[in-house]
């Protein structure tokens, strides 16, 4: 029997993986990773059989019935079987079907964690998800219905959306429907957590300008109170009696004129 290990690789570049998932891939046989994953991740698994599960090109329930079986194939061969997710391997990663059909064929399970799209999204564009006293709730929803729909909703104080990208147009329009306002802040982040990422500041009714500046990219919409710009608020804090393990930089004296 094998252990199967389903590990999120994070949104982007491969050093926002674990630690815990980086030591799961060291010690893999076999490593079955999605589309989208970082190809610098493949240093940490060297000694492994690699296999590029991504969905692209196929059918959606073709490419899921195909990773079914790798992964009970390579289970029965090998003892460390590591299944590579974007992301979070509990966000929209179809992990509930994975996690049954191995369990199902009696190996051991084990999830690692991973930073979903929205974690990275909020980090790149300094938007706390959260804020204290106005933005108590967050959900992570999928713009998607199983019948390629789009459906929106307002649920909490801040809404993010994924799977969104191609459609931000009717997204706008369908968040006007559901009563968010039109001046409602929202900021659009595609490819987080990589080197090249993009952030744009919008509102509900200006949404729909999003779609060429982020065209062909993983994107996420965050809708709400978190997606508002921070406001200025200087302050040098409370006084402290503290020594500081670095040096002020030394004052420059101006040169004279
Ligand atoms: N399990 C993944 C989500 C998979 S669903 C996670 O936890 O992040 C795929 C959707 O995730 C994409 O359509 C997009 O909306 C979002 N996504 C994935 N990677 C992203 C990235 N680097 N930047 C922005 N959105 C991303």
């Amino acid at each position: 029997m094998a252990t199967v290990a389903f590990i999120g690789a994070g949104p982007g570049a491969a050093d926002l993986i674990t630690v815990r998932g980086a030591q799961w891939l060291a010690r893999a046989d076999v490593v079955l990773a999605d589309a989208l994953i970082d190809p610098a991740l493949r240093q940490w698994a060297a000694q492994a059989h690699w296999i590029d599960v991504g969905k692209r090109g196929f059918g959606q329930a073709t490419a899921q019935a195909v990773i079914h079986a790798l992964l009970l194939h390579h289970a029965a061969r090998c003892q460390r079987v590591v299944r590579l997710k974007g992301g979070d391997p509990s966000v929209f990663g179809r992990l509930e079907e994975e996690l049954a059909v191995v369990r199902a064929a009696g190996h051991d399970t084990v999830v690692v964690p991973g930073v979903t799209a929205a974690l990275a999204a909020a980090a790149d564009a300094q938007r706390p998800l959260t804020r204290r006293g106005r933005g108590r709730s967050v959900a992570l929803t999928t713009a998607m219905t199983r019948e390629h729909t789009l459906a929106a909703g307002r649920h909490t104080d801040t809404e993010v959306f994924y799977m969104a990208g191609k459609q931000l147009p009717a997204l706008a329009r369908q968040l006007l429907d559901v009563g968010w306002a039109a001046s409602t802040p929202v900021a659009v982040v595609s490819r987080a957590g990589w080197p090249d990422v993009i952030h744009t500041q919008h509102t509900v009714d200006t949404l729909a300008q999003a779609s060429v500046l982020h065209r062909g990219r993983p994107t996420v919409v965050l809708v709400g109170v978190g997606a508002q710009a921070l406001q200025a608020t200087p302050s040098s804090g409370a006084p402290l009696r503290e020594r500081a393990r670095c040096a002020a930089p030394a004052q420059t004296a101006e040169a004279p004129i």
